[in-house]
């Protein structure tokens, strides 16, 4: 419900006259959205993006020009819940701010989709300007932050994305103010695999220089905020033949809801799985010591670093609440470690 004027605000404050609420129409988020029933093959990037929106990790795709991983991206935000009354208010403040409502659309009651392009400047990705206006980071809030084409964003626009993801709120600071916005939201990332592209499709050009300055490109502390990295290669002849369709989001996301559901009650709050703490890891991933020392060693065969065993664990429970079991079992362990490049 929103008021039709400030006169009506005034009236009601001033003289207390009774406020003729207008009631606005929401948008059911079904419209218009791209469908993943629509993406041939690719099961196993689709199923690591329904384990990030299940869990609210952040993903990466990585793949040659091509290989649909901008497709898969945009079709993210099909498959998350509908917005809570309390996020529809939290975006619609900072669109307000932002100066990004209107007439057609006063309300933000669809989770918003940003895809800022890679030349975009750190004041328009973090906001500011003379009267403190939140940017992409912001906006973004409640839905996702599509960056495409990652690895050509400026340094300190993706240096600038570590205080969001790491705390949840961005901090601008002037000479006429200090303002923080907060800010959660999911970061879907694209990338080539190295300067051609086809790293993955086995004709690629680059030496081996030139491929390590470009993955260096994503620097660890970014890459160190990503649970999900996935490579996505083209699909084969077989896979193009195929008539078959997909599965389709709203199928996804049936499954993406419950297993909100379960994490909702699990930290008595609107958090997800990404967000646990070392406590609560220890407390919501409590593996058996076979199961540990199967972990430990399956990293260091695969040369994964000691580093992603929170992530892994932390992928792990989001499998297991997909599948709606309270154990952490091997084999939902084994699945994510097979989404670790
Ligand atoms: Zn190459």
């Amino acid at each position: 419900m929103v008021v039709k004027s400030i006169a009506d605000v005034v009236n009601f404050i001033e003289n207390g006259v009774k406020i003729d609420f207008e009631k606005i129409k929401i948008e059911k988020d079904e419209d218009n959205i791209l469908d993943f029933s629509d993406v041939k093959g690719q099961y196993f990037a689709k199923r690591a993006m329904e384990i990030s929106a299940a869990g609210g990790h952040n993903i990466l795709l990585i793949g040659s020009p091509g290989s649909g991983k901008s497709m898969l991206a945009k079709r993210m935000i099909g498959i998350l819940p509908e917005m809570s009354e309390n996020e529809i208010i939290e975006s619609t403040k900072i669109y307000s701010v932002a100066g990004e409502l209107s007439e057609k659309n006063p309300i933000i009651s669809k989770r918003p989709v940003r895809m800022p392009h890679h030349s975009s400047t750190l004041p328009a990705m973090v906001g500011g300007g003379k009267k403190a206006i939140p940017g992409e980071i912001s906006l973004a809030s409640n839905g996702i932050l599509i960056l495409d084409e990652m690895s050509e964003f400026k340094h300190s626009v993706l240096e600038a994305l570590r205080q969001p993801l790491e705390d949840g709120f961005v901090s601008i600071t002037r000479a006429m103010y200090r303002v923080e916005f907060k800010t959660n939201f999911l970061l879907v990332g694209t990338s080539n695999p190295c300067p051609c592209g086809m790293l993955y499709e086995g004709n690629c050009k680059c030496s081996n220089i030139e491929i390590e300055r470009y993955t260096k490109k994503l620097s660890g502390p970014i890459l160190d905020r990503i649970d999900l990295i996935i490579q996505i290669k083209r699909l084969n002849e077989e896979e193009l033949v195929n008539n078959k369709k997909g599965e389709s989001s709203a199928e996804i996301r049936k499954r993406v809801i419950k297993a909100r559901e379960i994490q909702f009650k699990r930290f008595k709050e609107t958090r997800t799985n990404s967000t646990m703490t070392q406590e609560e890891l220890k407390k919501y991933c409590d593996i058996k010591d076979e199961d540990k020392k199967f972990l430990i060693s399956a990293l260091e065969n695969l040369k994964i670093s000691a580093r992603v065993y929170d992530k892994i664990l932390k992928i792990a429970r989001t499998i297991a609440d997909l599948e709606g079991k309270e154990e952490l079992e091997r084999k939902h362990l084994l699945e994510a470690i097979s989404f670790k490049k």
